[in-house]
């Protein structure tokens, strides 16, 4: 039966798509999340095919109005020393995007209705009614990105595929003019370099959690100006703030169960090689808000299954990028993966 009291947990790009695909149901979602404001954070890149979805979720005018940039394409050099240059102009989809990230997310939110800025502690469970804090529902969605928070109460496990992070800093950028994202492969494990909206640029070294404990801030520096490519980008005038965050593949062991479903990282969150992030968490909210509008159990199961299907696929597809790059991070990856780190 279509649910009438939706609560959604997270009002990140997964949340959001979630809740206004429901409010186009003729259900308006509860949406919570503790962020009484959207700050930067990582997670820039948006790739063209999520145009498609923006539209779809009624957000194209004011998602153009945020001043993001378009990107002219991605200058790789993996695996080798030769770089690779895939221009943009070859996407018939049109153009991929640079974000002012909390702009997006802005947008994203002023979209998804009624949000309550709180911290939710506990839910519990009477026969098909969910409470939350004080709110009563019929159905949960929990888009809480990595934390999977609603999950992790209810006790499902969540697996952790790679042991990935990501030291992240954001500098002065000396040629905002310079629209190609860069991404360099190196011994330590992966560098990319991206500008963003005003004049500054995105610098992260991608490395394994462990590696990364040994790596100070002078390090950092010095692996950075031994690259070829991301280095000669940025330039460093004061030491840099570098923010290390969690950033491999993991997944809940079941991202549905009975009365609630799981979306975008919650569900399952990917290396940021794939770059497919964002799209995943508009993709998987807009999925997942159709088959709880559905109000049918099937539904519901099959969109688990397809996250659950997608999330082997790309593996499998992530372990021969890594293979190809063939110096650090495969071992890595295939160790994190039987649990050895
Ligand atoms: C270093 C790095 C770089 C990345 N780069 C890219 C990139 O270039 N391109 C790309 O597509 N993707 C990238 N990603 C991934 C991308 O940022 C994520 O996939 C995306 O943000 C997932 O969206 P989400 O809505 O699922 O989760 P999130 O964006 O994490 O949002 C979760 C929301 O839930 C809220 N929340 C947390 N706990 C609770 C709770 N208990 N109750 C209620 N609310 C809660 C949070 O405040 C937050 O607003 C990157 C990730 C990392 C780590």
């Amino acid at each position: 039966m279509k649910p009438d009291r939706v609560v959604v947990l997270g009002c990140g790009p997964a949340g959001a798509a979630a809740a206004i695909t429901l409010a186009s149901h003729g259900i308006s979602p509860v949406v919570i999340d503790p962020r009484p404001s959207v700050e930067w954070e990582p997670g820039e890149g948006l790739p063209s095919a999520a145009n498609a979805l923006l539209r779809r979720l009624g957000v194209w005018p004011s998602f153009q109005a945020s001043g993001h940039l378009r990107s002219s394409g991605f200058l790789s050099c993996w695996g080798s020393d030769e770089p690779f240059f895939r221009p943009a102009m070859l996407d018939p989809r049109g153009a991929s995007w640079q974000l002012d990230r909390p702009a997006f997310n802005a947008v994203l939110r002023d979209a998804a209705g009624t949000l309550l800025t709180r911290q939710v502690h506990g839910v519990r469970r009477d026969g098909p009614r969910w409470t939350v804090d004080h709110l009563e529902a019929d159905f949960l969605i929990d888009a809480t990105g990595r934390s999977s928070a609603l999950a992790r109460m209810l006790g499902v496990p969540r697996r952790v595929d790679s042991r990935l992070v990501g030291m992240v800093a954001l500098l002065p950028d000396p040629s905002p003019a310079e629209a190609a994202s860069i991404v360099e492969a190196v011994a330590d494990g992966w560098w990319y370099a991206s500008r963003v909206p005003g004049d500054r640029l995105v610098v992260a070294l991608f490395t394994d959690a462990a590696a990364a404990r040994s790596i100070s801030v002078d390090r950092w520096n010095y692996l950075l100006k031994s690259t070829l490519f991301v280095g000669p980008r940025a330039v460093l005038s004061t030491p840099p703030k570098i923010k290390t965050v969690v950033a491999g593949s993991s997944a809940l062991s079941r991202c549905a169960g009975p009365g609630w479903l799981a979306v975008g990282d919650a569900a399952c969150a990917h290396d940021p090689l794939s770059s497919r992030g964002l799209h995943d968490a508009l993709s998987g909210g807009i999925a997942a808000a159709e088959a709880v509008a559905l109000g049918d159990l099937s539904a519901i199961d099959a969109y688990a299954s397809r996250v659950a299907a997608e999330y082997r696929a790309y593996l499998d597809d992530l372990a021969w990028f890594y293979r190809q790059e063939n110096r650090f991070t495969e071992s890595e990856f295939w160790k994190a993966r039987s649990g050895q780190v």
